[in-house]
């Protein structure tokens, strides 16, 4: 690391002065303060305990893992992936690049869930796509009286997805599967953060260290939302709701998809950015029957 100190001062760097590398590298200061605490071994929103003991030296290990760990950011790596956690809907999870960084702006699609189903006694909810399990372990959490399904195409992201589940103590029925192909039962909610961003979208390049498979979705960004659309009338209960994540400019194509496919109730919700990021609607009583 390039941090002056005289010859005189054999031992390590103070943490103030790694921190003020870090930004000089271009790093911004909380993302360099959580970097160094995870360097160090403590929790990340120890920040108050970086302020204050700022004249520490550096630990030997951590002298040797911050420098690359701030590399790596600047190269684009997601903050998840570097600290191995992110918190989602109150919950930790561990996170690496088999799963999709979850987002904040996902919370929507999951309180969404939360207000149509308060009125439902032990719910069926399928997660289709759930990557670490976000969605899933947060409904699970927030609905102890739920049977939760949660279902991915990626076999490693399933195992990162159970072990969350199993960390939390938080029960998931973890399925590997192709959306609702062979699928059992019905459910009163289906929720999904599908991939939804267009193959061609220059937007990609930079979430370059993220699955490609749960980012990109064919010409429009819509094929898995298509696929999904197909499935999902024939696994919902009278009256449930398919609530899907999509793109920031995919919400009217998403509601004229749901319309086609005889959903009612048709709606988006905002995002944290007031963008209409979700969009869901209900399978009518009689419609549902028609299919049994
Ligand atoms: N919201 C993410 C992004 O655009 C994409 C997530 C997804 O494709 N499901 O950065």
């Amino acid at each position: 690391m390039i941090v002056n100190h005289s010859p005189a001062e054999p031992h390590e760097p103070e943490l103030r002065a790694a921190l003020a590398w870090a930004q000089r590298l271009g790093l911004a200061r909380l993302e360099a303060q959580m970097l160094l605490l995870h360097a160090l071994g403590r929790p990340l929103h120890d920040r108050a305990w970086l302020i204050a003991h700022d004249d520490h030296p550096l630990t030997a290990e951590a002298a040797a893992l911050f420098p690359s760990l701030c590399q790596r950011r600047l190269a684009g790596e997601p903050m998840a992936y570097l600290t191995g956690r992110k918190e989602f809907h109150g919950l930790e999870l561990a996170i690496d690049a088999r799963v999709l960084d979850p987002r904040p702006d996902t919370e929507t699609l999951v309180d969404w869930a939360l207000e149509l189903l308060a009125g439902t006694r032990a719910p069926r909810i399928a997660d289709l796509g759930t990557g670490s399990g976000a969605i899933a372990l947060a409904l699970a959490r927030a609905r102890p009286d739920a049977q939760l399904l949660a279902i991915d195409a990626s076999a490693p992201a399933l195992a990162l997805a159970r072990s969350n589940g199993q960390r939390l103590g938080l029960p998931v029925q973890w399925q590997q599967g192709d959306w609702l192909a062979g699928v059992p039962g019905r459910f009163h909610a289906i929720v999904s953060n599908p991939p939804y961003i267009a193959a061609d979208d220059p937007h990609l390049a930079a979430l370059r260290h993220e699955p490609l498979s749960a980012l990109a979705s064919g010409a429009d960004g819509l094929d898995d939302i298509r696929r999904i659309l197909a499935q999902a009338p024939a696994h919902l209960l009278p009256g449930g709701w398919l609530l899907l994540e999509h793109g920031w400019n995919q919400a009217e194509a998403v509601r004229q998809l749901l319309q086609a496919a005889g959903f009612s109730a048709v709606q988006s919700r905002l995002d944290l950015a007031g963008i209409a990021r979700c969009s869901g609607g209900t399978m009518p009583e009689k419609a549902a029957d028609e299919m049994k």
